[in-house]
């Protein structure tokens, strides 16, 4: 039997060694990728709320439609290693995994596709476009732009227990009062108020597969 019946996945650093809106913003200029940068920071280790820090970076980034596209490209080819073996066992073990993300809908879900993960198993933010596809707006009141926002998607899902949460941000530690444990993924950045206030730090995804699966089903 699996340590977990369910586990939530984080994707920007966690799923994917790169963090979508900062990805977009250096295809902008310089400064605009700075600022974006350090907001980015700010909000993963608790310094600033996601709240705050959401809409300004959307506005200063406004990705467009085949920018999401290449996003989804770009998450795959920064995928974090083992992650899609992992994953794949912990399926076939019966485990369920669903993606919580605050990034970009369109991009995430043909990244998570990828790995197995269907639609229906990807929470994230959608964003609209105009019919030139550039950005038009996206929903300020979505759950997935403001702080303990993944907490209560996570609730809502209504998951079988134990349910493990995995993420490298302060965001995804906010999921553990609803979950049973929550592992800091330091496999890309290891945050320390992160790590501090984890039940396990796992830095690999062989690392995690370990932790939910038995270990007569892992050895
Ligand atoms: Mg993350």
């Amino acid at each position: 039997m699996p340590q977990f019946s369910s586990v939530i996945l984080d994707v920007d650093s966690t799923l994917s060694g790169i963090e979508g809106i900062d990805w977009i913003a250096a295809r902008r200029d310089a400064k605009v990728a700075e600022q974006i940068a350090r907001l980015t920071a700010e909000a993963m280790t608790g310094k600033r709320a996601l709240s705050e820090v959401y809409g300004a970076r959307l506005e200063m980034v406004k990705p467009r439609a085949q920018e999401l596209v290449a996003l989804a490209r770009a998450y795959w080819d920064n995928v974090a290693p083992g992650a899609q073996t992992a994953i794949a066992r912990m399926l076939a073990a019966g485990v369920r995994i669903d993606v919580v993300s605050s990034g970009f809908q369109a991009a995430v879900s043909p990244f998570a596709a990828r790995l197995g993960l269907p639609e229906e198993r990807v929470h994230a933010v959608r964003v609209d476009f105009d019919a030139r596809g550039d950005f038009s707006s996206f929903d300020a009141t979505a759950p997935l732009v403001v702080q303990g926002g993944k907490r209560r998607v996570a609730e809502a899902l209504g998951l079988k227990r134990p349910v493990l949460a995995v993420g490298d941000g302060i965001t995804d530690a906010e999921i553990r009062p609803v979950a049973d444990a929550f592992a800091a993924f330091t496999g890309f950045v290891r945050r320390e108020p992160v790590v501090a206030i984890a039940d396990f730090t796992v830095a690999s995804f062989a690392e995690l597969e370990r932790l939910v699966l038995a270990p007569e089903e892992s050895a």
